[in-house]
């Protein structure tokens, strides 16, 4: 499956993964769940589940990043050098 990322302006990257037979989205809505609390908090409850209170999802709509998932191979590095033998 490819997996795609998107960047939310709030949340940063975030991973979609997505059918061979879809099309790449130029954008896609975060799918990050945001908490939020009554003003007033819950003092003694613990319960994230008064009036006031509860989650959404973020939704952003959001750009596309052209970036491969697979981390990227980096070659042999710039250490020209450590070899060389200076001759006299
Ligand atoms: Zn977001
Ligand atoms: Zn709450």
């Amino acid at each position: 499956m490819p997996l795609q990322v998107y960047e939310c302006p709030t949340h940063g990257d975030f991973e979609i993964t997505i059918k061979f037979s879809d099309k790449i989205s130029k954008r896609k809505q975060c799918p990050v769940q945001v908490e939020y609390c009554n003003p007033g908090g819950h003092p003694g409850s613990d319960y994230h589940d008064q009036p006031g209170c509860g989650h959404y999802q973020c939704k952003v709509w959001s750009p596309h990043v052209a970036r491969p998932i697979a981390a990227a191979i980096v070659e042999g590095g710039t250490g020209g050098g450590k070899d060389m033998h200076l001759k006299r």
